[in-house]
């Protein structure tokens, strides 16, 4: 009997121990198990929650300590997924190291991420790289953060708003199931759809509208910037993100423009509310990302460089 190490974060435990029956939409849906998920490599196991359903959601991204892992041994199942390797466990880890450090918005710690990326793409061969190469340069990172250099640099990225542009007209496709009064939900859902009918001037308006409400609303960005940061680390915990690869730079660029349609759903919601309130919030993720499961993975829109794209739409 061979035995690996489980994981459970604490927002499995927490919603175990709150959420006898879930009653929400996607619950209804998917029946037994659900919204439960097993994450299987050959050298350890991942107890995770689906965010599309709601309960979960907000387990997973209102609890500033969802993350904490509480460690147990299971027996290993026959399953045909290969093991972690140290080097992603590092890189991964360095990751989630730059996503944590609470000097670092959420926008920063995927810049960091960035800068490792492009290190690893520089490779030629993409599978191997070199670990201490990786922990010099995060290394390096840790400097400039330190001396305050690192958000400087953040800042002097060149602003490319065609890029944002783009996807949100490609956001008029959205449909969100989400709960709201009906009031609400119909102006919400104009606003939505009519994104991918506006003229090129108007989309051009609307996002300086919606980058206007953003600005308004700097402390409530800043208050629910450790929400932003929990699905960055539920993407690196429960997609095992980046595995090595060229995957890793479109799983990256994927990452961002979710980030970017989700702060989109929730300032489009604010240019008619004066609040926003965490459990509407959460009801936006959630939606949004039942949603996403739904639909075939868009083509990316773009034939940029993916890093400095998806820089561009955080
Ligand atoms: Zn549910």
């Amino acid at each position: 009997m061979e035995l690996i190490e489980n994981y459970q974060p604490e927002y499995v435990k927490s919603f175990k121990e709150n959420n006898n029956k879930c009653l929400c939409q996607a619950c209804k849906k998917e029946g037994n198990g659900f919204p439960f998920v097993t994450l299987r490599w050959k050298n350890q196991q991942r107890e995770s929650l689906s965010l599309s359903c709601q309960a979960a959601a907000k387990e997973i991204l209102l609890n500033p300590k969802a993350f904490i892992l509480h460690t147990t041994v299971v027996e290993v199942v026959n399953n045909f997924n290969d093991q972690i390797s140290n080097e992603v466990e590092m890189l991964n880890q360095i990751f989630i190291n730059n996503v944590i450090d609470e000097s670092l918005s959420y926008r920063e710690s995927l810049y960091s991420m960035s800068l490792l990326l492009n290190k690893i793409q520089r490779r030629d061969n993409l599978n191997h790289f070199d670990v201490q190469e990786l922990i010099s340069t995060s290394e390096e990172l840790a400097g400039l953060i330190s001396a305050g250099e690192f958000k400087k640099h953040f800042k002097d990225l060149p602003d490319i708003p065609e890029f944002r542009q783009r996807l949100l007209v490609a956001m008029g496709n959205i449909r969100l199931d989400i709960d709201l009064p009906s009031v609400q939900k119909m102006s919400f859902m104009l606003k939505l759809s009519e994104l991918n009918i506006l003229s090129r001037e108007r989309i051009t308006e609307r996002l300086i509208e919606l980058e206007e409400v953003a600005k308004n609303n700097i402390d409530l960005f800043d208050n629910v910037d450790y929400i932003f940061k929990n699905i960055v680390i539920y993407k690196i915990y429960h997609h095992n993100f980046p595995d090595l690869g060229q995957q890793s730079i479109t799983a990256f660029q994927h990452l961002c423009e979710e980030l970017f349609e989700i702060k989109m759903l929730l300032l489009i919601y604010l240019s008619d509310n004066t609040e926003l309130d965490f459990d509407v919030l959460s009801r936006f993720i959630s939606s949004y990302y039942r949603w996403s499961e739904q639909s075939a993975k868009p083509v990316p829109i773009n034939d940029e460089d993916e890093l400095l794209y998806g820089l561009a739409v955080l």
